[in-house]
Parts: structure tokens; sequence; C-alpha cells
């Protein structure tokens, strides 16, 4: 498998603390957290493993990647200069202009001398004596800092599926989350694809017009609807930069900050006609309305869930021309909506030429990847070029990938074996001066607006302890309990939550992780934002502060 190049190395800072603040991750979330701390004057250091800012928009760059958010909705909104200097192309902008975008962010602010690239952190241990962490890197370097903010962002940690023979093939081989830098020439070469998530859809629809022939190997059919991309013409762009408080403050209406409302009818309760009528006029439309501003009852009843899926199966069967493969194309488990709608530009189309091949791998399942290709039960597929949508251990992957230990010793690894435990998401139980931003337990949808909320309250917090001296925090057992009960309640009804998939924090790549869990707060972004705003404006009264605090650590 092939890694992305490491090219020029920009400006770099370089540890020598100890810091106020450790942040770890320099993506949408690291960068602004960044900001925010420098605001209130304290010294922070970023540790970023990539070699340039960027996050989830550094990592992958697979053809075709780009946001499903509208894009003028997706960018930072705290800054009114930045809005109005910025120009999304594109209503859904690709990969390159959003790397670009973070990195002109990075430059105007002047981020990047508080931050440290190719410093990937492996460790992280909490000194009780001291008050502070220490981190260390792959290097073996290591710095401190009162406080450790992670932003490693929830979809980071890339999974390769265990298939056996992975490193006997001779051809190339990528992750879509490690596409290298200068690209990969597929022009007329044999390529094959595991997985059919919404990466996988973004790359078979961009590069079936240009390979040889190009096979797909489906495990688990997920539902699509179109994009609908287009550029942004001057005219609008003169709108949305004149709308922008009009644009957020719709945003922070919505329960999951897209600008998609829930319809208020439900599906069940208006005439067949009216109901297919808005299905169409959804599909018809650009972005996510068709999933999260569908009619109320699609993604809590099965009944109205069934019919949604009914009319999304019988657009794939208009789509795509041969029955056999548009029934293949079709999930029969799990219904419309229940994972995280991968919106595509053609995607079905693409199985209507000649050089794709759909292979159901429940129907012939691959033995092992050889030194040619790939085998299934019932052929062998010779590549040039294989690549690996097989997706992401999500959410607390990143956290499992460093070894986090708190007071005693105590592993965060074995503490959310199970069910992380944590106070809103944003701290954790038994780990003082760990603040997370879009950790387990967060209200997430149109990202960097949950980002946004996220650091502005985690920074009031580092903005009160440095204000009134405080070394320490640590959260309540009972609050965390309470939290971690009204977390599982939010679920309670959704549909998605009985399907498996990386939003309930199923990997059948990684071990353990074949068991449904909870790893998102599902009541809204309202409701997370009031009941996060509560704490802040009370003065952190659910939280315990130095003397307070120890005593908790001290105790098992
Ligand atoms: P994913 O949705 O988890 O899809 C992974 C795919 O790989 C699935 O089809 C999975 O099949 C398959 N797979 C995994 N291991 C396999 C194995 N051993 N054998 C055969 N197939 C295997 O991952 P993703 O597509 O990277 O998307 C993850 C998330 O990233 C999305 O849900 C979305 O939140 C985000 N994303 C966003 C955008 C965007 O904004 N436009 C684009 C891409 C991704 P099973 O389903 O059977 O496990």
């Amino acid at each position: 498998m092939q890694t992305p190049s490491t090219e020029t190395i920009p400006q770099t800072a370089t540890a020598s603390g100890p810091f106020d603040v450790i942040v770890i991750g320099a993506g949408v979330a690291g960068l602004y957290q960044l900001y925010r701390l420098r605001e209130l004057g304290l010294r922070a250091r970023v540790f970023e493993a990539g070699s340039d800012v960027g996050g989830t928009w550094y990592w992958n760059r697979y053809p075709g990647a780009r946001f499903d958010s509208e894009s003028w909705s997706y960018g930072y909104s705290f800054s009114k200069e930045l809005l109005q200097e910025w120009e999304w192309p594109e209503h859904f902008a690709a990969q390159p202009d959003t790397l670009r975008y973070l990195n002109f962010v990075a430059d105007k602010f002047d981020l990047r001398r508080d931050i440290q690239f190719l410093s990937r952190v492996v460790a992280a241990q909490f000194d009780e004596d001291a008050d502070h962490w220490t981190i260390t890197l792959e290097s073996g370097e290591q710095a401190s800092a009162r406080l450790l903010i992670t932003a490693l962002g929830p979809l980071s940690a890339y999974t390769l599926p265990v298939i056996p023979g992975r490193e006997e093939f001779k051809g190339q081989a990528f992750h879509t989350a490690r596409w290298p830098r200068e690209g990969v020439s597929l022009a007329g070469k044999r390529v094959g694809i595991i997985g059919t998530g919404a990466t996988a859809i973004q790359v078979i629809q961009t590069i079936a017009s240009e390979v040889g022939s190009l096979t797909v190997f489906q495990r688990t059919p997920n539902w699509a609807a179109p994009l609908h991309n287009r550029r942004i013409t001057p005219e609008e762009q003169r709108r949305i930069k004149a709308t922008y408080a009009e644009i957020f403050e719709r945003c922070r209406q919505t329960s999951t900050c897209f600008i998609h409302q829930t319809d208020p009818r439900k599906a069940l309760e208006v005439s067949p006609e009216e109901r297919e009528a808005f299905w169409e006029k959804l599909y018809a439309e650009p972005g996510f309305g068709i999933w999260v501003g569908n009619f109320a009852d699609v993604l809590v009843d099965k009944k109205a869930n069934a019919l949604a899926s009914e009319f999304a199966a019988r657009k794939i069967r208009q789509r795509v021309t041969d029955p056999a493969v548009a029934d293949k194309l079709i999930p029969k488990d799990h219904g419309f909506g229940t994972r995280r709608l991968p919106l595509e530009s053609g995607y079905y189309e693409v199985y209507n030429r000649a050089n794709v091949r759909l292979v159901d791998i429940n129907e012939t399942p691959i033995e092992r990847i050889t030194p040619e290709g790939v085998r299934t039960s019932a052929e062998d597929f010779p590549f040039d070029v294989l690549i690996y949508a097989t997706g992401f251990d999500g959410v607390t992957g990143p956290y499992d990938r460093i070894d986090i230990r708190g007071p005693g010793g105590r592993r965060l690894k074995d503490d959310w074996e199970g069910m992380p435990r944590t106070y809103l998401g944003m701290l954790i139980d038994g780990f003082p001066n760990l603040l997370m931003v879009l950790g387990p337990h967060t209200a997430r949808g149109n990202i960097p607006r949950n980002i946004e909320e996220i650091v502005d309250w985690l920074t009031g917090l580092v903005a009160h302890m440095h204000k009134n001296g405080l070394r320490r925090v640590e959260t309540r057992r009972e609050e965390v309990d309470r939290w971690v009960s009204e977390v599982e309640q939010a679920v309670e009804g959704l549909l998605f939550s009985e399907v498996n998939s990386w939003q309930t924090g199923v990997n059948r790549n990684v071990e353990g992780r074949q068991v449904r869990r909870v790893l998102g707060y599902y009541g809204g972004a309202l409701a997370y934002r009031q009941r996060t705003g509560d704490v802040a404006v009370g003065g952190y009264r659910e939280l315990l502060f130095d003397a307070e605090a120890a005593r908790r650590s001290a105790r098992p």
C-alpha cells in the first residue's frame, strides 16, 4: 500500500514547552481552536500528523472527493472579513477547493507558527502532581501543557479490509484516505474497488469514464440520492455574501445544522399523490433535503421509512438499465436514510457502462488478494490498481490509537471498550484537563457548525479556568451518568440506531467493534446548545475544579 509522498514541509513550529494548551490535530476543529486560544493570550501548540493543515481535507484526496453540505454553509462563520474575502466556486465544493480554503484561513490568521507538522501523537499521560499532560510523538519527542484538547476528527482512523493476501498484491493499492498528493494515473487501467460507501460512490462515478475497466466489490449497497451540484454564479456569490448572517442563523435553527429542516408533515398522513410529489421535488433538489428535510416520520417510523425506501428503489430501477444489477444496488437490510446518506452525481448510470462490473461479494465472497488482483469464490480478477474505500473506525477509533493515560495509569481505551463515558461529549469521566472537540456524544450534522459551537464552549471553560487561576478540571460522576443516559434516551425510536454503520460504532475490520454503540448526541443541535449553554451560564457548577477535582481523581 502506498502513502502520500512527503512534500515540502511548510514553516513548522518545534516543541519547546511547557504550553498552556496542547491541541492535537490541525483540521477544521484544531485550526479554529488555536485561533480562539490565541485570543485568550494563551501559549498553545498544535501537533499535526500531516505535513500541512486540513485534516480530513488534507488526507482524503481521492478522485471525486467533495462536500455534501452546501459550501456556503460549511465555512467558518467567526470572521466577517473571511466570509467576504473567500469565494466558493461551487455549491458543493471539491476537496482541492476546501483544502485551499483551509490554507487560506491558516495564512490569513498566521496559524502555522503554532503548529508542529509531521508530528503524530502516540501517547498522552496525565501527571497528577503537576496537573499537566505530557504528550509523546512518534519521534519520541515530548511536550507538556496544563490542558490537552483533542481535535482528532470522527473519521480519521481509516481501516483496511481484513482479507488474506493484502500485502501480496503487485500492482498499486491505495486506501482512499491516503491518496497520493501527486494523484494516480488511472487512464486505461484495470481498476478494482472494495466498498460502496459515500467515499466509494464519489470515486466510482468520477473514474468510471477514465479507467479501462472498473470492478466494484459490494458487500452492502447504500441508498444514495442526487447531489445536484453546480457552479455558483456571480449573482449567487453576491447574494451569498450579503446573506451570511441569515444562512448561519438558519443553520442554528435546524437540528442537524444543515440548511434543511425536517418537514412537519408525516408521510403516512398525507395522500399518496402529495407524498410522491414531495419526494419527486426533494429528489430534484440539491443537497440533504431528501434526508434531513424529509417528512417527520421517515427516519422514525418503519412504515413511513419503507415507503421512502420504495420510492428510492424505484429511482434506482429507472436509472439502471439491467434489472438484475439494479436489484443488487437496492439495499435490503436497512431503510432509506438509516445510514448516513451518500449524495451522488451519476452514480447509478455508471452501471450502464460496458467497462463497469458490479460484483456482489455476498454471492461470491472475496477469498483473498493475490499478487495479480482479487480472487472471489467464482473468479480471479486481475488489476493494475486496487482501491480500498473501506471507511473508518469512527468517532472512538482516533482515541483508541493514542495511548491516553489518566491518573493512576488508567487507560482511556479500556474505559471506552464498551460505551464511552463523557460529559457533554467534551470532557471524559476520570480524565482531568482533557477536553474534546467533536468527541463521542456531541451533536453532529453539518460538522463545522458543530465544531464552532463546541470550540466556543471549550474556550469559555478554558477562559474561566485561566481567569480564576484554576489548574484542574474534572467531571462529576453523577453528571456523567446523567449525560450518558440522556444520550442513550435521545436515540430511542430513531431507526438508524438499529443499523450497523460507523455512526453506530460498528466496523467489521476492527476487533471488538462488532457491537452497536451510541456515539453521538441525537437529541438535536438546539437541545445540545441549550444544555451546554446552561452549564456555561451557570458558572460550570456541574464540574469540579482543583482540590475537589483532585479528590475525585483519587477515587477509583
Ligand atoms: P463507509 O461508509 O464506512 O463505507 C465503507 C465501505 O467499505 C462499505 O461499503 C463497507 O461495506 C465496505 N467494506 C469495509 N470493509 C470491507 C471488507 N472487508 N470487504 C468488503 N467491503 C468492505 O466509509 P466511507 O465511504 O469512507 O464513508 C464514511 C463517512 O465519511 C460517510 O458516512 C460520511 O460521513 C463521510 N464522507 C463524507 C463525504 C462527503 O462529505 N461528501 C464523502 C465521503 C465520506 P459494509 O457496509 O458491508 O461494511
